[in-house]
């Protein structure tokens, strides 16, 4: 970062900070690209300043080739942590700008491509992980799939199994093979959605998972407490990124995203990478089970 841009700290009015809509129409393909974005999301690359802490930490991070997961690799990269992506093989060039971005920032970049939606695959990512970064300290689990769709009708089984797969099966089966890992201090954090609470209805299947990764983070926070290990959730609103126009949404949803919120804008992914540092760190020692907003000011419950 060069030293005359201003930092994340900078004091500004939010509802003016980033990009209102309208916004373009801009279909694209799942998974979807971070450059066909139009505006391009900010992850923080100009302005994410660290202060050492997460030093020493290794941290595995899914769907960290683009848009939160993304924020979130640059911001525990600058705060000192070595981190490991996950992402689908077609990401490959959205991932090999963020490892760039890892080793920029003085640290170790694992780029580990594969499909959580196998139990097989799974196990073996957190294992490569953890031998390829020494050991793991901090899980985060954020990939997710989200296809609109408005009516039951139209959801076909494929689509609901494929959606339970990869945002609910997949944090079971990564939770299980990381929890080894885990020592002393060691956090989960989990990116549930405020669909989990204010669930749409053309989002039946996807909020169905944000709630059940709700309820995951709860009953595993109890289980593992008196381990020393932490899990909590985040529940983003709408935030630019590449799962929205790639079939997250419908197109004239696209238009007006985030235009429903207090702060009248979705979030950009930078916005929400302080909140995982926080969580992922020894700050946030007394806080687990708990669901953290980052909304725009629209109400969780
Ligand atoms: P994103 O498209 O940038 O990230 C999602 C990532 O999930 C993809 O990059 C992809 O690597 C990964 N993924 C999807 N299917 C996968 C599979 N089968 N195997 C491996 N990886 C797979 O979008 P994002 O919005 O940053 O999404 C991150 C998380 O935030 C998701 O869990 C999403 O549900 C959640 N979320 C997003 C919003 C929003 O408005 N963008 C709101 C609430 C919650
Ligand atoms: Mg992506």
């Amino acid at each position: 970062m060069s030293s005359d841009k201003k930092d994340q700290t900078e004091m500004k009015n939010p509802v003016t900070q980033y990009p209102q809509p309208p916004f373009k129409r801009q279909p694209q393909d799942a998974p979807g690209s971070v450059n066909r974005m139009n505006p391009l999301p900010d992850h923080g690359e100009e302005t994410y300043k660290g202060s050492g802490r997460l030093k020493g930490r290794k941290a595995l991070i899914t769907g960290g080739d683009s848009g939160i997961g993304r924020a979130v690799a640059i911001a525990f990269a600058r705060e000192g942590a070595d981190v490991a992506i996950n992402y689908l093989p077609s990401e490959e060039g959205d991932a090999q700008e963020v490892i760039k971005l890892i080793e920029a920032a003085g640290q170790i970049a694992v780029a580990l491509a594969g499909d959580i939606s196998s139990e097989d695959f799974c196990a073996q990512l957190v294992k490569n992980a953890a031998k390829q970064l020494g050991g793991l300290d901090i899980l985060v689990n954020n990939a997710g799939k989200q296809t609109a769709q408005e009516s039951i009708a139209d959801i076909s089984t494929e689509q609901f199994d494929a959606t339970f797969k990869t945002n609910v099966y997949a944090l079971f089966w990564i939770c299980k093979a990381a929890l080894p890992h885990l020592g002393d201090g060691a956090t989960i954090i989990n990116t549930s959605s405020i669909q989990a609470t204010q669930p749409s209805p053309n989002l039946l299947d996807y909020a169905s998972t944000k709630a059940a990764i709700y309820a995951f983070t709860q009953s595993l926070a109890q289980q593992v407490a008196e381990k020393g290990i932490r899990v909590n959730a985040v529940a983003p609103g709408p935030y630019w990124t590449p799962l929205q126009p790639s079939g997250g949404q419908p197109q004239d949803a696209i238009e007006e995203f985030g235009k429903s919120t207090p702060l009248g804008r979705p979030g950009q992914p930078a916005e929400i990478a302080p909140l995982y540092v926080f969580l992922a760190s020894q700050e946030s020692s007394y806080s687990t089970g708990s669901l953290f907003g980052s909304t725009g000011g629209l109400l969780l419950s």
